[in-house]
């Protein structure tokens, strides 16, 4: 403005200056006096010499335009390098929006920060606008509108995303400025944009990490690489009990415990000069002293040139996984029901004593525990009051122990006990007497007072003992022989008793085809009505007639096949035979008014035993009422609401039911007033000490009066003596069965 005004300005003064030269040059010539010719070449040289004058004035001015427009021209360029160098090392691109032509402007760095090029970019707002996020649409024509409504603020700031050429989106820092007009109208707005996706990125991670920082339940501590801390997160106060004032600016072997000595330090250090990190347990105290392990990772910080800058040490306090350790461990070693060592730890001390025997040429003994008949306990009343029974066995067998002996519980009803004190088979033997005579006394379990016996084998180790697993099984076998020998006793392992183990595995094999090769045999044995003598029914005992070993009892293979579930087959087989045999005896014309046949626990749980004993009744013609099935009393009890449902449609069919083994189980005096039962069978244990024994008479009286005030006969088993049949028949027993009338035989003795 200031040039044109001055231009015009020297434009009118050459206008007057010449005017006037032009006007009065002349006139004062002719003052002059000059002749004429005279004059005339003076004012020939005056227009020459004005014309030179101005055209050298012209020169000057235009000479001194044109220098000085090639310095504002330098200085331009000049500027603008800069401004795009700046630009440049700011990475931002330009933007210029004039706002009156409506036409936008991009920078070359502006649009290759979207992979393109400036005329990709348009002039247009339009064509930009659909480069924008839709999301970020109302924020930017908000923060616009903004700066447009309140020019004076003239400061413009906004961030959002632009599509890429390769479609992603880019964040974009856009700063501006508005430039107003005359009028105070917003005329141009120009600035600078940059992208800033990967500043947000890192942003994102930056608030990420101190996040995981704050929350984290890892303790974290930084210090600076003269081991002073300068940084601690909220897990760490927790866990140490430190807080930020009291730990900042410490060493952190201020939390050493103490627990490790220094050569431990030396190598944590060495590894993280030389690795750049250390893990590991490692224990260190509390504010309050209590010392606590900790697993810690330690890694050291290099910064550009590699000397270390910081040292970040992150842990979590282990204590509860330690005690959780230890707790499996016991878990792991101990019987969770008694609390006593388990097979496993067991197997351990066993192994530690064989080798301090080695050692030391000790002796020592390991006994083996079982209890007699457990299972009936559990059948009958239920496997609680059985698992209360167990833990009470285990505390009075733990009142026995000194502090040489280990009691475990290896599994069931089977507990191990292990003597390192030098012990001889004598001094053994009294031990498992004492073990015996503890079982004496009932225990009390719950309400009630519960009796069980225990039988024990034994096995002595000494200096050249064997393995564990040797000495285990020897004394399973002379388990095995104590229980064959009558139980509640015990029996020393001896070399032939492994031997009798063999023959049971033979056994066990041999049975599953006694079947096929019709090896069993079926004898029966008198039941006799006592008021008369008369023979009155049999009852049906399997044998098994082996080709070696000659018959075998029941006692032998019944529970062999009971564990391997062959019993059902021979049951089945039994009842068959018998109910054929019997249909064959009344057809010859015998009086026998039934034949008793035995049925396992086993197939007395399963429900279709109704339907297989219809089934034989069917195909043999025998007359339900001529065949009465003989049930233990465990049995009933094991599931009483299953075997009253059964028992009364065994009962419907009009079969005759009875219970076996009376007095050996644990009745329920309610449920079996409810039992579908005709008789009862006192089992001959409480026989066997008739007439003398008082426990015995009394349990038999019992029994009798019992059965009677509940509608069913009674028959007294094992009757051996003829004084035995007397007392019985006295008492009011019905029926009887024993040597003394005669024992189980293939065929039928003569009728009486
Ligand atoms: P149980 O049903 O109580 O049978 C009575 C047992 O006492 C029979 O033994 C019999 O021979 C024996 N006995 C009879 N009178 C006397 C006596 O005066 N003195 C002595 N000491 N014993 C006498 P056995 O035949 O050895 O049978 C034993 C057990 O085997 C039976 O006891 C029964 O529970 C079971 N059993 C026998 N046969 C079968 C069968 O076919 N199926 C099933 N599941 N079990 C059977
Ligand atoms: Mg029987
Ligand atoms: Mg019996």
């Amino acid at each position: 403005m200031g040039l044109r005004l001055g231009a015009l300005r020297l434009s009118l003064l050459y206008m007057l200056v010449a005017g006037l030269w032009v006007l009065f040059s002349d006139g004062w010539l002719t003052h002059l006096g000059l002749p004429n010719a005279q004059i005339e070449r003076l004012q020939l040289f005056k227009g020459l010499g004005f014309v030179v004058l101005t055209a050298l004035l012209l020169y000057l001015i235009l000479r001194t335009h044109a220098h000085l427009q090639a310095r504002s021209q330098q200085a331009l360029s000049r500027s603008e390098e800069r401004l795009s160098l700046a630009l440049e090392s700011a990475e931002s691109g330009l933007w210029d929006w004039d706002l009156h032509q409506h036409s936008l402007y991009f920078s070359p760095r502006y649009a290759s920060m979207l992979g393109l090029d400036p005329v990709d970019l348009g002039s247009s707002q339009e064509t930009w606008l659909q480069r924008l996020h839709p999301d970020d649409r109302p924020g930017y024509e908000a923060a616009l509108q903004a700066a447009l409504a309140a020019p004076q603020t003239t400061m413009y700031e906004n961030l959002f995303r632009l599509r890429h050429r390769d479609g992603s989106y880019r964040w974009i820092q856009a700063r501006g400025r508005l430039q107003l007009d005359r009028a105070g109208q917003a005329r141009r707005f120009i600035g600078t944009a940059s992208d800033v996706t990967q500043r947000r990125a890192d942003e994102d991670s930056l608030r990420q990490a101190a996040a995981v920082f704050e929350a984290t339940q890892e303790g974290v501590l930084v210090t600076d690489a003269q081991h002073r801390i300068v940084h601690i997160n909220p897990a760490f106060s927790r866990i140490t009990g430190y807080s930020e004032a009291q730990i900042l600016g410490q060493d952190p072997s201020l939390l050493k415990s103490g627990r490790h000595d220094s050569a431990f330090y030396a190598n944590m250090w060495q590894m993280l000069r030389n690795q750049g990190g250390w893990s590991g347990e490692i224990w260190n105290r509390r504010r309050n002293g209590e010392i606590y392990p900790q697993w810690q990772c330690i890694r050291a910080i290099h910064d550009e040139t590699g000397a270390i800058r910081h040292y970040v040490a992150v842990f979590s306090d282990i204590t509860a996984l330690k005690r959780s350790q230890r707790e499996l461990d016991y878990l792991a070693h101990h019987d969770p029901l008694t609390n006593l060592p388990n097979r496993l730890l067991f197997t351990e001390r066993v192994e530690h004593a064989l080798e301090r025997a080695r050692r030391e040429q000790l002796n020592g003994a390991v006994l083996l525990i079982d209890l007699d008949h457990f299972k009936h306990i559990n059948e009958s009343l239920g496997h609680n009051i059985g698992d209360l029974l167990l833990k009470a066995v285990g505390d009075r067998l733990t009142g026995l122990l000194d502090a040489r002996m280990t009691l475990a519980r290896l599994g069931g009803d089977e507990f191990g006990l292990l003597c390192e004190s030098g012990l001889e088979a004598e001094q053994t033997a009294d031990l498992a007497q004492q073990v015996l005579d503890s079982f004496h006394a009932p225990f009390a379990v719950v309400d009630q007072e519960l009796f069980i016996t225990a039988s024990l084998g034994i096995g002595l180790f000494s200096d050249d003992a064997e393995t564990v697993e040797q000495i285990l099984r020897n004394v399973d076998s002379a388990l095995f022989k104590a229980k064959s020998s009558g139980r509640e006793t015990f029996a020393f392992y001896a070399q032939e008793l492994t031997e009798h183990a063999r023959q049971r595995v033979q056994l066990v094999s041999a049975l599953r085809h006694a079947l096929d090769l019709q090896e069993l045999r079926v004898h029966y044995q008198p039941l006799i009505d006592l008021a008369d003598g008369s023979m009155v029914g049999v009852e049906a005992l399997v044998r098994w007639q082996h080709p070696q070993r000659g018959l075998v009892p029941p006692g032998e293979f019944i529970p062999i096949a009971e564990e391997s579930g062959l019993i059902s087959a021979i049951d089945t087989w039994v009842l068959q035979q018998a109910c054929e045999q019997m249909v064959a005896w009344q057809r010859a014309g015998s009086r026998l008014k039934f034949v008793a046949v035995n049925v396992s626990s086993r197939l007395f749980c399963r429900d279709l035993l109704d339907h297989q004993v219809a089934q034989v009744l069917a195909q043999t013609g025998l007359a339900p009422a001529c065949l009465e099935l003989e049930v233990t009393e465990s049995a009933v009890m094991v599931n009483p609401d299953a075997a009253q449902g059964l028992l009364e449609r065994l009962r419907n069919l009009g079969v005759r039911l009875a219970i076996d083994d009376f007095g050996t189980g644990y009745s329920s005096l309610a449920r079996l007033k409810r039992l579908p039962v005709h008789k009862l069978k006192l089992d001959q244990s409480f026989v066997r000490g008739l007439p003398h024994d008082e426990d015995d008479i009394a349990i038999s009286r019992a029994v009798i009066a019992l059965g009677h005030s509940l509608k069913m006969k009674v028959l007294a088993e094992g009757i051996e003596h003829p004084d035995q049949a007397a007392f019985l028949k006295a008492l009011g027993c019905d029926f009887g069965q024993g040597y003394h009338f005669g024992r189980p035989a293939p065929q039928l003795p003569d009728e009486a």
